[in-house]
């Protein structure tokens, strides 16, 4: 526990204690006024100067400190300075009172119950064994007064006219005043520290309910954001099949209602476009759940040890030659060092590259260069998908990795094209620990270039590893999800 936080727990708490205590100290004041005042009716009547000396010393410092209290209100004093106060006024407190006992008939003063209930006050701001320490003090200060009263070094006050010390009275009155003293230190000690250790546990408990608090607005709005972008995401997806679907009804009810005759050329070109839409629903449907077996299935990913990088592009060389052929595009590898991931999902990270790479050969001009360039550098591979093509519009840059974005040039370009390519390519990389970019200056054809880390570990791949599925690239045919 550290004093700061103590002084949190009970500053305020001994701030507004001290202040009680100040009230009281009035009353205390007041009750010497009217002792000094009935004195003399009383039979005490020549000490009267001196309870007007001790009321007026307590009335003093009570009006000092509390000035002080409340100006130091906005200060926020800290708790080890309250403490001080609170200690310096008990010493005062009970030094007055003690000055008035001996006023008062000494040890047979009828005062000597208010050392009890200040030593009870006393314990309930201050730590236990500082009021032991005042205890002690209070018991051998009045084992003093009896002794100098007794042997004559001071004068004895009777409180009645005529009274005597009784030293064995004063003996008696002193065992019973040092056993209150202590047994009263002892019990609210006891109880007050216990109340003390509540107040720490509250607080505690409080700190920990908003913490969790904390935590639980952070994650409901994380909540909401993803709720927002899934709702945005289903809209528009709905969006981009809702036309052709449109197109295929309106198709098959111009047919279906004989308004063009199926057997006739006009009937047989309406279903051959109804059949060109009904492939890019499918193609954009399968890209949809491409990206989201993706983005669900990261865990259930057959991640495999050993990716080797340059194998992989070589294999998509092989498989696109065909593709890139019919559109006279001259793919070049351009291979320097090898590259093997420590882990990758081999079918995603081709699915990626044969989305850049074929967005290359699709988006390329006739007769131009589609390089492939890989190389290591600091610990990661990096590939670029370099090609002359089209390019892309500086304000298309940013957001052709979002889904259905297709910049109007690609449009024109290439008419058939979901949009989804990108963001599964991107999504892909990012499961991977990499980054995907894109530049395309002056519009003079389009380099995207992929940087992965070789020595990534995904949590996924750690969950494998720490169950004993050590697999490595060809060890088995791999399906995505
Ligand atoms: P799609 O190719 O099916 O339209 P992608 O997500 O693969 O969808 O690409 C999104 C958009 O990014 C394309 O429509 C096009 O505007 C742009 N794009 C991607 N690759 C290239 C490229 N190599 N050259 C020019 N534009 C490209």
């Amino acid at each position: 526990m550290t004093a700061n936080r103590f002084s949190y727990i009970f500053g305020p708490e001994l701030y507004g204690r001290l202040l009680w205590f100040g009230r009281l100290r009035w009353l205390a004041v007041c009750g010497l006024a009217l002792g000094a005042l009935l004195g003399p009716w009383l039979g005490f009547g020549g000490v009267w100067p001196s309870l007007v000396v001790i009321a007026s010393v307590v009335a003093l410092y009570n009006l000092f400190f509390q000035g002080l209290l409340h100006h130091s209100r906005q200060a926020g004093r800290s708790f080890t300075n309250l403490r001080a106060v609170a200690m310096f006024l008990m010493v005062m407190d009970l030094a007055a009172l003690m000055v008035t006992t001996h006023f008062t008939g000494g040890l047979q003063s009828p005062l000597l119950p208010f050392f009890a209930f200040h030593m009870a006050l006393g314990t309930v701001m201050l730590a236990g064994r500082s009021m032991y320490l005042l205890a002690g003090g209070v018991s051998l200060g009045a084992l003093a007064l009896l002794l100098l009263e007794a042997r004559g070094r001071i004068e004895f006050h009777p409180m009645i006219a005529g009274g005597t010390l009784d030293v064995s009275t004063g003996s008696l009155n002193l065992l019973t005043l040092v056993a209150a003293l202590f047994g009263i230190v002892y019990l609210t000690d006891s109880v007050a520290s216990r109340l003390k250790s509540r107040s720490i546990e509250l607080l505690e408990a409080t700190e920990a309910l908003s913490d969790r608090t904390e935590t639980l607005q952070r994650l409901l709005s994380e909540l909401e954001d993803l709720e927002r972008r899934k709702s945005h995401y289903m809209r528009i997806s709905a969006h981009q099949l809702r036309s052709p679907l449109g197109t295929i009804k309106t198709t098959l009810r111009v047919l279906v209602e004989r308004i063009v005759d199926p057997s006739t050329k006009r009937g047989r070109k309406l279903l051959d476009g109804a059949l060109e839409v009904t492939d890019s629903l499918l193609a954009i449907v399968n890209d949809l759940l491409d990206l989201a077996k993706i983005r669900e299935g990261r865990d259930r990913a057959p991640w495999s040890r050993g990716v080797n990088l340059n194998q992989l592009l070589a294999d998509l060389f092989d498989s696109l030659a065909t593709e890139a052929a019919e559109r006279q595009v001259k793919m070049i590898p351009d291979f320097e060092g090898v590259a093997v991931l420590d882990w990758g999902v081999p079918p995603a990270l081709v699915h990626a590259f044969e989305n850049l790479i074929y967005n290359g050969i699709k988006y390329s001009l006739a007769e131009r260069p589609l390089t492939v360039e890989l190389r290591t550098v600091d610990e990661s591979a990096v590939i670029k998908i370099i090609d002359q093509g089209i390019g892309i519009p500086e304000a298309f840059l940013d957001r052709v990795f979002l889904e259905f974005v297709r910049a109007p040039n690609a449009k024109q370009h290439a008419a058939e094209g979901t949009g989804l390519g990108l963001a599964i390519v991107k999504e892909v990389v990012e499961a991977h620990g990499g980054t995907v970019s894109v530049e395309s200056p002056g519009q003079e054809g389009s380099t995207f270039t992929v940087r992965l880390p070789l020595r990534h570990t995904p949590s996924e791949a750690q969950r494998l590893l720490r169950a004993g599925n050590d697999r490595g690239y060809g060890a088995e045919t791999h399906r995505w999800a």
